[in-house]
């Protein structure tokens, strides 16, 4: 029997609260489907911690996650803490170190869930956004020159290696290949205006997409594709996207398939060398938190995709199930999509879906 060992990383504010109703989702349907189980072990890392200890994990802290299976974060960040510790104190060295190159995020709407987009139904909108998440536009090369003085400036580069281009766009074709609906990947560019990076990434979406030929492919400016993300979703497939520009659209994603209460996030080490980690796309919403309202459908959503990177795809399905029963009653709701039920009740009732549907 398979055994999944999971760090659970809850946090700050809601995200200990999410987490804990994540866990409780693994737990029943490991028992229900059966030939694997998990293993949990909790982290109280976050910034509770960093105000005792003066950092956010101690600092064997990558030595000591490196060999589960899988990360399940919450959310880290507090007023007082400044967002960049928080990021560059946990978040980004577990990205960086265990090379979670790939962020991975569905633009699924969820059958029970009302987008803002007019006449857009569940059928128009499913997607699979790819942004790439150790290089690009977020270096910390650069700098600032002639403070003081009329010369003013700052200047900042991104790095675009053929390693981490090629390692995203192979990830974004073969995703095309096994699972996309019409086996088409759009790569976003601006290479109108961006004269360096991006025709070298444009240079090599020709150069991978040669080694897929069942896969359509094009390349589109990143302007323009936020636009067609609003007015015709339903022409996508496979987005794939550099650091900066996947940022963006994942959250326009986030945002037309019902926001912030509902999405999930992956950060995925392909090969499976390290663990990867899966957290929801919302932070630790201070003005919520303990008030136990906090909507747990986002982690719920991250259970699934840990357990189709894990091998589970049977029982990842399952949960999207679940929770599209739950959405589509309406009956048990956090405030958030309009109900009056707490954090723990939506948990409950999503397992007891899980449960049902044996
Ligand atoms: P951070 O800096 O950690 O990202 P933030 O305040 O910028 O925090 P979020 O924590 O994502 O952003 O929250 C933004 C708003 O969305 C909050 O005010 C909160 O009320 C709402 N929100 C976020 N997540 C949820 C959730 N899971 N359930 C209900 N409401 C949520
Ligand atoms: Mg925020």
């Amino acid at each position: 029997m398979e055994k999944y060992s999971i760090a659970l990383l809850p946090g700050d504010g809601i995200g200990v609260d999410v987490v804990r109703e994540g866990r409780k989702v693994l737990e029943t349907i490991s028992n229900i489907h059966g030939g694997y189980s998990f293993s949990f072990t909790e982290f109280d890392w976050s910034c509770e911690y960093y105000a005792k200890h003066g950092k956010m994990m101690p600092d064997d802290g990558l030595e000591i996650l490196k060999n589960f299976d899988s990360i399940f974060l919450g959310a880290v960040g507090y007023p007082g803490v400044p967002d960049h510790v928080s990021l560059w104190g946990l978040l980004l060295p577990i990205r960086r170190q265990f090379e979670q190159y790939i962020n991975l995020r569905p633009v699924k709407l969820l059958k029970g869930i009302q987008s803002p987009l007019a006449g857009k139904t569940s059928k128009d909108l499913d997607f699979i956004v790819i942004r790439e998440n150790n290089e690009g536009e977020y270096s910390s090369i650069g700098g600032r020159m002639y403070e003081g003085t009329d010369m003013d400036m700052a200047i900042q580069n991104s790095v675009f290696t053929r390693k981490g281009v090629e390692r995203v766009l192979r990830y974004a074709f073969n995703v095309a290949q096994k699972q996309g609906k019409r086996g088409h990947v759009t790569a976003a560019t601006k290479s109108n205006g961006i004269n360096h990076t991006m025709p070298f990434w444009d240079e090599y979406v020709e150069k991978i997409s040669h080694e897929y030929p069942g896969i359509s492919h094009d390349t589109v400016h990143i302007d323009a594709l936020a636009a067609f993300f609003v007015s015709k979703p339903e022409t996508m497939d496979v987005v794939v996207a550099s650091n900066l520009f996947g940022d963006i659209l994942t959250d326009l994603g986030a945002a037309i398939v019902g926001g912030l209460g509902i999405a999930p996030s992956a950060n995925i080490n392909p090969e499976k060398k390290y663990p990867s980690m899966f957290e929801p796309v919302h932070g630790s919403a201070p003005d919520i938190a303990g008030k136990g309202i906090a909507n747990p459908l986002a982690s719920i959503w991250c259970t699934s995709m840990m357990l189709d990177h894990l091998g589970q795809p049977e029982s990842a399905k399952a949960i999207i199930d679940a929770m599209e029963d739950v959405l589509q009653e309406k009956e048990v709701l956090t405030p958030d999509l309009g109900g009056h039920s707490t954090t723990e009740q939506v948990g409950d009732y999503i397992c007891e879906k899980l449960r049902a549907r044996l």
